[in-house]
């Protein structure tokens, strides 16, 4: 066991709190493997610190500094940063088999069995279940995939600029070879799926093993009150699964924060946008009440789709809220990106 891995990457101060949290899930969780966290240059020391009391090994990634074959194709191709970034975990050859996350997901249960998987395993994208999604997937560090993989990237580049788009380009029979590799939606629940398909959210959803806030608004964009249990601000509309995100503030405010105290003192950090993407400029004052996922079945969001689009046809859309302009505009923006 010593030789597998959960890896995770945070470029960021941003990144670095959802890498905290989702250490701390798979360690509550009882994960019999290493837990390795890929940071990049600019988090800073404190964060570095937090984190190498989560993670096993707190590995920092240049790829502009590397020297190797990244470096290279970096400089082709810079738009590419992160993602380049991310195919570093398979340069982790002292591993023999690594399960990748994203840090923007959450563990709800123990998901060691996903070793007992071959590279590349992953569960279907929401949006286009032929291509899989690279928020978990299971992988082997070899020296020489991840040449192939920088190879691939800076020859044919991303169809989508970013990871997935390479990953799915170069392991491109996923969706058809082998239906081992594919995982089921449960190790990869998102918002997208329960927003577009509620049924089957409340059919499955309880049964949910990791969930991945996808998408441009992250759980630490928002704010909490851990003693009203409210989550308001960060985002331009409602949050689409507020009960996980309850769990992942929940976890965040009782583990993590201390450690981010002993290091800066005593601020909260309950506020959102620490630091946060630049485009998150907009903050409303939405706010929903609600309820932990852990000790519940699960919640729908605040107002179904099918309720939204129900009322949006009836003529009664909320023009001055969550159907304003400019959460249509931001909307579309995201989609345009
Ligand atoms: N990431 C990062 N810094 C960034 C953007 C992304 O470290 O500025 C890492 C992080 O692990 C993140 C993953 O790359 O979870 C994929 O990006 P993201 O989760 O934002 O994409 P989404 O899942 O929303 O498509
Ligand atoms: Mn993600």
């Amino acid at each position: 066991m010593a030789d597998q891995a959960f890896v995770t990457l945070a470029t960021n101060d941003s990144y670095s709190l959802g890498a905290m949290v989702l250490g701390k899930s798979l360690r509550n969780h009882n994960t019999t493997r290493k837990l390795v966290v890929l940071v990049g240059p600019n988090v800073s020391e404190p964060r570095q610190s937090v984190l190498r009391r989560i993670y096993d090994d707190v590995k920092v990634v240049d790829v502009l500094d590397s020297g190797d074959t990244a470096h290279l194709a970096l400089m082709k191709r810079p738009d590419l940063g992160v993602t380049l970034t991310k195919l570093h975990c398979w340069t982790l050859t002292q591993y023999s088999k690594c399960v990748f996350m994203d840090a923007d997901t959450l563990v709800l249960s123990n998901i060691d069995e996903l070793f007992d998987r071959e590279e590349l395993s992953a569960a279907p994208d929401p949006g286009w279940p032929d291509c899989f999604n690279s928020g978990v997937f299971v992988f082997r560090p070899s020296v020489e995939t991840y040449g192939k993989l920088l190879q691939y990237c800076t020859e044919k580049g991303s169809f989508d600029g970013g990871d997935q788009g390479v990953l799915n380009g170069f392991f491109n029979d996923w969706a058809t070879a082998d239906i081992s590799k594919h995982l089921p939606f449960v190790y990869n629940l998102s918002s997208i799926a329960i927003y577009t398909y509620l049924p089957a959210f409340k059919q499955f959803g309880g049964s949910a093993k990791v969930v991945h806030f996808l998408g441009q608004t992250k759980p630490w964009s928002y704010t909490f009150d851990p003693q009203t249990k409210q989550i308001s601000g960060g985002s331009q509309e409602a949050p689409t699964h507020p009960a996980f995100l309850l769990d992942w503030w929940t976890l965040y405010a009782s583990a993590v924060v201390p450690m981010l105290q002993e290091q800066y003192g005593d601020e909260p950090f309950l506020t959102g946008c620490m630091e946060s993407q630049e485009s998150d400029t907009t903050v409303t004052t939405e706010t929903v009440q609600v309820e932990s996922s852990s000790s519940h079945a699960p919640m729908e969001p605040v107002m179904s789709s099918e309720q939204r689009k129900e009322q949006w046809e009836q003529g009664q859309a909320d023009y001055m809220g969550m159907d304003s302009f400019d959460n249509i505009k931001r909307k579309l923006d995201t989609f345009l990106k």
